[in-house]
């Protein structure tokens, strides 16, 4: 194996009795690679991320973590530090007490904990509040002593679970920025659970996407986002979602025939697909063009159009339904007839039985 493999999942399984939560999942972690992993409610991330930490047990496969397998290794000697939402600090202890708790659990001297609480404190900005309570901090100051109790004991990785998932939308954001900093400051190695896609796509190296169990794709953020391998995952990353539309493989070889129901739309294609072949059409919103009727690839009716001020999403009355996203505001309304511009070498295909791409 090679040295710089931190975290080597092989073949990994996890039975809950007769429910069957992780299905032959591998992953390598090279050190010092944040790793997200993402997908839908019950998809199996935090049974991955719990397993890893120790705290479920799995039920086939090898997990590695430095080298050395940890199947068997309970949680406090797998040397990895669990960060959890900041309501996860202790109340009635300072600031200091939270951050030195684990050193104390662990026989660390009073005199060495204090100093290396001082040294996690300048890290993560708390310097000036090591003698608060919890319950004297903002949510983000709160979720810096989450960060700060792990990294004092030095780990071989930090596991996040959904740490921001309960702070608002703004300080999200900028935890998000902070976190990453942090991850990237400490040359650290970092498994971070969550289910959005923005926030694994803005913080990490590499995003795993999980569905029921199953690893469906795992790649660097604009890889997955440009090469999407199926269906699921095209439609899971990426905001507003891609638009999906049956088609069929034209007789030409060279364009798709759009199924819109009563409507059909013929769209050109840049590589020959074996004529009658059933596809589902992957046109994502910032890919489709607004143009004069007539002078698109084809025209169809507008149903409603919001603009959050940066962006204007044009929603057309097809069905399915198309969304388009542009920067220009105020150009159509509802009812009105556009033209669609479409770049064919931004239309991904994916077969209309597997949904994986063509
Ligand atoms: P969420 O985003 O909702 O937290 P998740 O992707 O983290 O979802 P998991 O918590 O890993 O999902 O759960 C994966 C599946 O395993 C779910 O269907 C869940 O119901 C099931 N599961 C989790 N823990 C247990 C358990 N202790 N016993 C039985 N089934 C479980």
């Amino acid at each position: 194996m090679s040295q710089d493999i931190q975290i080597e999942l092989l073949g990994i399984e996890k039975h809950y009795g007769a429910f069957h939560a992780l299905k032959n999942v591998n992953l390598s972690i090279p050190k010092g690679t944040f790793v997200a992993l993402v997908g839908p409610s019950g998809c199996g991330k935090s049974t991955l991320l719990r397993s890893l930490a120790g705290l479920e047990k799995i039920t086939g496969g090898t997990l590695k973590i430095a080298g050395e397998v940890m199947n068997d290794v309970p949680p406090r000697s797998r040397n990895i530090a669990m960060v959890f939402q900041s309501y996860a600090l202790y109340p009635h202890m300072t600031v200091e007490q939270n951050l030195t708790y684990s050193l104390k659990m662990h026989g660390v001297p009073k005199a060495e904990a204090k100093q290396k609480a001082e040294e996690v404190a300048v890290i993560t900005g708390l310097s000036r509040l090591l003698d608060r309570y919890p319950r004297q901090l903002s949510g983000g100051q709160r979720q810096r002593v989450a960060m700060g109790r792990a990294i004092i004991r030095n780990p071989q990785a930090f596991l996040f679970d959904e740490p921001l998932s309960n702070l608002d939308a703004a300080l999200r954001v900028s935890m998000r920025k902070e976190i990453r900093a942090l991850h990237d400051r400490l040359g650290a190695t970092s498994v971070y659970v969550t289910h959005d896609q923005i926030e694994a796509m803005t913080m990490a190296d590499h995003v795993v996407v999980m569905r029921d169990g199953v690893i469906e794709q795992q790649g660097a953020p604009l890889d997955l986002y440009d090469r999407p391998a199926n269906r699921f995952v095209a439609g899971f990353i990426g905001s507003p979602a891609m638009n999906f539309i049956p088609a069929i493989a034209a007789e030409d070889g060279k364009s798709l025939i759009l199924d819109f129901g009563a409507m059909k739309q013929t769209l050109a294609i840049t590589r020959a697909i074996e004529p009658g072949r059933k596809l589902i059409a992957g046109i994502r919103p910032e890919h489709i063009g607004v143009v004069e009727p007539g002078h698109g690839s084809f025209d169809v009716p507008i149903a409603f159009v919001e603009s959050t001020g940066s962006s204007t999403f044009i929603v057309a009355a097809t069905q399915p339904e198309l969304t388009i996203v542009e920067t220009r505001r105020d150009r159509v309304k509802a009812g009105d007839m556009i033209g669609l511009s479409v770049d064919p070498g931004q239309i991904h295909l994916f077969d209309a039985s597997t949904d994986r791409l063509v």
